[in-house]
């Protein structure tokens, strides 16, 4: 048994039901390549490393990683900083185009891991992935609501988001906090077509929403260079929380002076 470091966020499932469905979750057949982040004491890793023969596995803990080769010798375990992947090295390393993603998340760096996998969407086919709640009813949430922000709109204009069910707090030792929730993203084979440049429109998107209660012609103000045309007259009223996803993306388009 290995003891829970907090910092790095350890709370290891311990219900052989609830691991099974999260496994099962997994839309991957025995040929595909399955990468688990954050395997822990094995909880998941034993049943993945058993049904998909070309799977690894990422571990920041040296302790973890110990126990999962002494147990698993013939699975791959990389010791690293999820954050520090490189998504294509490690898709050219595993001989594939796309990697199907699964993991109980560490809580802390739950924002950073989605950013991460959405900069590589184009090697991600999916990802079943266990987060807080909270988290995930952003992901899922829809305009003028409080929820939706940044992750909402990033999230959705990148993949399909589906919430699968909620996990109890129970289920987990040491308990967490927080309620959780799993989440299936799915990356389309050919990403579709928004913004032409990705870093503005995602400048748009952060500035937008970090200033949330003030009007786009305010909170964008700082953003919008001398180049720009003027915000349009229906949008330079509006709040973040008031344009879709992909108004964002004409959003961005438009100041570029880009054809939507
Ligand atoms: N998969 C196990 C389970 O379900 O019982 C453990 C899940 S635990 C919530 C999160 C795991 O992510 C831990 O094993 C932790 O050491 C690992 N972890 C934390 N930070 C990490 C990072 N930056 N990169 C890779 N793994 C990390």
């Amino acid at each position: 048994m290995l003891k829970p470091i907090k910092r790095l966020g350890q709370n290891f499932l311990q219900d052989p039901n609830t691991i099974r469905r999260i496994v099962d979750s997994l839309d991957a057949t025995p040929d595909d390549v399955v990468v688990e982040i954050g395997p822990g004491a094995g909880a998941l890793t034993h049943l993945l490393a058993e049904r998909y023969p070309r799977f690894a596995a990422i571990e920041i803990d040296d302790r973890a990683a110990d126990l999962l080769e002494a147990e698993l010798p013939s699975t791959r375990v990389i010791r690293q900083d999820i954050l520090k992947t490189d998504w294509q090295a490690l898709a050219v390393e595993l001989g594939t185009e796309r990697i199907h993603v699964i993991g109980n998340l560490p809580y802390y760096i739950t924002s950073q891991i989605l950013f991460s996998l959405l900069d590589a969407a184009p090697l991600i086919e999916e990802a079943v992935i266990m987060m807080q709640y909270e988290v995930a009813d952003r992901l899922v949430a829809k305009p003028r609501t409080k929820s939706y922000g940044i992750l909402s709109v990033a999230l959705q204009l990148a993949c399909e988001v589906n919430v699968l069910f909620p996990v109890s707090r129970n289920v987990f030792y040491p308990k967490p906090d927080v309620r959780s929730a799993m989440v299936h993203l799915r990356f389309p084979d050919r990403p579709s077509p928004d913004c032409s440049d990705r870093a503005f429109l995602r400048q748009v998107i952060r500035a937008a929403f970090n200033q949330r209660r003030k009007t786009l012609r305010n909170s964008l103000s700082r953003l919008l260079t001398d180049d720009m045309p003027d915000l349009p007259a229906d949008i330079a009223g509006k709040r973040a929380e008031e344009l879709t996803p992909d108004d964002f993306v004409d959003l961005a388009d438009y100041l570029l002076g880009r054809p939507a």
